[in-house]
């Protein structure tokens, strides 16, 4: 059984967290970042340990665990106010799986035009009456091949057709990833430095105040780094639950 001491875990992330939001520069700070813990591959028992210790917001990447584990009695019987975040790449074939999310609190990763239409389309079936779906525009800041996300030159288009066309919607900011393992000793990570200069343009173009648009950057490796560059809401897994076995 696990050993991972997840209150632990958890205390010491959100510590580095508040200690890196005292670095970040006054003219970057906006709120308190959001800590979503990264649950992906680990049992829901330790999502309740999680979630008895305080942590509310829970992010998972694939569509089929989000649906087991949100569905899972254990979560609804002692997770009554668990906020779900949806941080994978979405195929339109899934969403109402993804939809159909109990607490469903956020999808992080809106990389397409005809996603956000249909998101918007379907909301209506799953969520309270009257309310809206928080969204992010994923960008794919590093152009891997690999890694969804728009590019940071469709981020306008992309925020723009979610803020008109889509009055179900509500965009809460935009997302990256990012190469994986980037050395800080070479200056700051340029993949965030990115995603801040796309909010930069969208809120020039867009006329919104930069503080209304988030952005969910860092993890793990780099989630206080992130958060003295601006980040909002990190999502971190592994330094609070361990490390993942590789998934079969
Ligand atoms: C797995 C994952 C994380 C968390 O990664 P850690 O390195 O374990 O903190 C964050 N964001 C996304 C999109 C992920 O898939």
């Amino acid at each position: 059984m696990s050993e991972i001491d997840v209150k632990l875990g958890l205390r010491k992330v959100l510590e580095r967290i508040e200690q890196a939001s005292l670095k970040t520069p006054q003219e970057l700070r906006c709120k308190p970042p959001r800590l979503v813990a990264v649950t992906k591959t680990k049992p829901v028992e330790l999502i309740v340990q999680a979630y008895e210790a305080g942590q509310r917001h829970f992010g998972e990447n694939y569509v089929q665990e989000l649906e087991e584990k949100s569905h899972h009695p254990l979560i609804l019987e002692k997770c009554k106010e668990i906020k779900w975040h949806f941080i994978g790449h979405l195929q339109t074939n899934k969403i109402n799986k993804v939809l159909a999310t109990p607490n469903l609190y956020m999808v992080e990763t809106v990389h397409s035009q005809k996603l956000a239409a249909n998101l918007n389309k379907s909301w209506p079936k799953f969520g309270p009456l009257d309310s809206k779906l928080n969204v992010m525009v994923q960008i794919n800041t590093s152009a891997e091949e690999e890694k969804s996300g728009i590019e940071p030159n469709e981020v306008v288009d992309l925020t723009k057709f979610v803020l008109n066309e889509c009055p179900n919607l509500h965009l809460e900011g935009l997302m990256t990833i990012g190469k994986f393992g980037y050395d800080i000793s070479n200056g700051p990570n340029p993949d965030f430095l990115t995603l801040r200069s796309c909010r930069d343009r969208v809120c020039r173009e867009l006329g919104l105040d930069w503080k209304t648009v988030e952005l969910s950057m860092g993890m793990s490796d780099g989630y206080e780094h992130a958060i003295e560059l601006g980040s909002t809401n990190v999502r971190v897994g592994t330094a609070i639950f361990g490390e993942r076995t590789k998934k079969q």
